[in-house]
């Protein structure tokens, strides 16, 4: 099917939010970690599910209460602590050095110098981590208490961006998370993006999902060119 694509004053995305926050109700803020915590957090989440890698996050912050304890640890200490995560040899390799190198970067443990920067610029920073990309990178700025004004995009937002016709086909987390921030009013903010990333991945886990989308029962069934495909 040939899709088209919006422009970026193309109204969809608001409506998408509309529709969707309709069937949901607002969401609830949920407590923020500090943004080396989300950084840690976010770390082990990629490519792994969120009751696992909140699992393993506990059982790491439980050995190492302290992250600068992390900074110092060997990789095959931290790996046999958070075993159940995908790529855990990798990311017990990268969190080590990610901690490192924000010593070495900002003179301290710590990324609360981030809330003065533009947020391009803070993703630029942290784009510059082992292990950290565009969706590792927004999840610091805008899940944290930095509460900075990015989406977090990350693969149900990139499919159900794609189906609706928002993202280009296959869109990359960097295409997917600039495609879509294109797309944001000026006016909405932190907490709205916030809102919005759970909003879509909600519909992504439980009806725009990978195999079998529930079109029949999608609230955005009429604005979607892939409904029934
Ligand atoms: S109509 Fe179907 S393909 Fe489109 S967003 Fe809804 S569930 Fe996904």
């Amino acid at each position: 099917m040939q899709l088209s694509f919006p422009l970026d004053d193309d109204p969809l995305l608001p409506k998408v939010r509309a529709r969707l926050r309709a069937g949901a109700g607002p969401c609830r803020d949920e407590p923020r970690r500090d943004p080396v915590s989300q950084l840690v957090r976010s770390m082990l989440g990629s490519k792994t599910r969120d009751e696992v890698s909140i699992r393993a996050f506990e059982q790491l912050h439980g050995r190492y209460p302290s992250w600068d304890a992390l900074r110092q640890a060997a990789p095959q200490r931290i790996e046999r602590a958070i075993w159940m995560v995908n790529h855990a040899a990798r990311k017990a390799e990268q969190l080590p050095q990610a901690l490192r190198m924000i010593v070495a970067r900002s003179g301290g443990l710590a990324l609360d110098f981030l809330a003065d920067l533009e947020e391009e610029a803070a993703m630029r920073w942290l784009g510059d981590l082992p292990g950290v990309g565009p969706k590792i990178a927004a999840s610091v700025l805008n899940f944290s208490t930095l509460r900075k004004r990015e989406l977090v995009v990350d693969t149900h937002l990139l499919r159900v961006g794609e189906r609706l016709g928002l993202l280009p086909a296959k869109p990359d987390y960097e295409a997917g998370h600039n495609g879509l921030m294109r797309l944001v009013p000026e006016g909405w903010t932190a907490d709205e993006l916030y809102e919005l990333h759970r909003l879509i991945k909600s519909l992504g886990q439980t009806v725009c999902t990978v195999r079998a989308p529930a079109c029949d029962r999608c609230p955005l069934q009429d604005l979607c060119p892939r409904r029934g495909c």
